[in-house]
């Protein structure tokens, strides 16, 4: 069974203040306490009661909550995510929009050691480095109440899957095809002899026959030509999170392209568009609607039916209402989130 909704847990409203959610956990300890209490399960009735304090009670945990629900406040679900500020994700040094191209697990300090010294002679390419996968980008479009509530999207990826057929090896049979490359030896780079004015300088270059990768294939997978991976399409489902802002770039971890060597898939970088509405539009938080009324309701005063995206809602109109006045109705608007550059699932 799934997790019950924090509100339910402490019988309070979406909108209920600190002071009743404060009131409501009292209450509820009280009645739950395992040393006093007589209920039945007392102690996970407990429990429950004390998760959904914890986070009804702390204005950033509450406001993932209401905008992602549980995922909002799970660290497993939303790395970095928790008070919205330093997503560990970057701190490899990857940027979304930029590098698309990340390679994992230290690639870069190896490669750096492999053609420039400290001790690289003693190592052998490097062939078997988990690669992370490319990143891929996507667009999707939203309704403006989808906008509001969030809805779960479904999307045809065209992704570069690993090739089952060789085992991501690129030869037609790993164990007979894969030699060590006779050009550099297995090195992965080659070393360069070059006359100067200051005498003859050697310099290291990646391999051009491996291609730095100190191994060769001599008869290649009949599948994927020897590139390991072919592209083709994936079905990706995806949680949009509520109240989410237009063009906001959403980064789905390992969604996209698979790896080399087993290393893990690139990311999704998702940016939402939002399908204009004829009646309604969302103005920061709030959401607008231009709603005609009659002269005589205008002149007279009337109580008017006001559509809004969770049902009607009953408006009082003054006598001597003008044009274009503005009546603002509490809690029909969007949820009040930040504004990130960058949204990490
Ligand atoms: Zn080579
Ligand atoms: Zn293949």
């Amino acid at each position: 069974m799934g997790k019950r909704n924090y509100y339910d847990v402490l019988g309070v409203n979406r909108n209920a203040t600190d002071d009743e959610i404060n009131r409501a956990f009292r209450q509820l300890a009280k009645k739950y306490h395992p040393d006093v209490s007589k209920e039945k399960d007392a102690e996970a009735k407990f429990k429950e009661v004390n998760e959904a304090y914890e986070v009804l009670s702390d204005p950033n945990k509450r406001r993932n909550y209401d905008q992602f629900g549980h995922a909002g406040n799970d660290p497993n679900s939303f790395s970095g995510f928790s008070g919205f500020s330093g997503f560990s994700g970057f701190s490899k040094g990857f940027s979304s929009g930029g590098d698309f191209e990340d390679i994992f697990s230290g690639g870069f300090g190896d490669i750096f050691e492999n053609f420039f010294g400290g001790g690289a002679k003693k190592r052998r390419g490097f062939s078997n480095q988990p690669i992370k996968g490319k990143n891929v980008a996507a667009r999707v479009t939203v309704t403006l109440k989808e906008q509001m509530f969030g809805k779960t999207v479904k999307l045809d990826l065209n992704v570069d899957k690993t090739c089952e057929a060789c085992d991501g090896t690129g030869a037609k049979d790993p164990k007979k095809d894969i030699h060590t490359c006779t050009t550099c030896d297995g090195y992965g780079y080659v070393n360069i002899e070059q006359r100067s004015l200051f005498g003859v300088i050697q310099s290291q270059q990646p391999c051009p026959d491996c291609k730095g990768c100190g191994k060769v294939v001599t008869s290649k997978c009949p599948k994927c030509k020897g590139q390991c991976h072919y592209r083709g399409k994936e079905v990706v489902e995806i949680e949009l999170p509520k109240s989410i802002y237009e063009n906001q770039q959403l980064r789905i971890r390992e969604k996209g392209n698979y790896g080399l060597n087993s290393g893990p898939r690139g990311d999704l970088y998702l940016e939402i568009s939002v399908k204009p509405n004829k009646y309604f539009k969302r103005v920061n938080d709030n959401l607008h609607l231009d709603l005609p009324v009659s002269y005589l309701d205008a002149l007279l005063g009337a109580k008017i039916k006001v559509p809004t995206f969770d049902g009607y809602v009953h408006l009082k109109l003054p006598a001597n209402t003008k044009i274009n006045s503005v009546f603002s109705i509490p809690n029909h608007g969007f949820l009040k989130v930040q504004h990130l550059a960058d949204v990490v699932i």
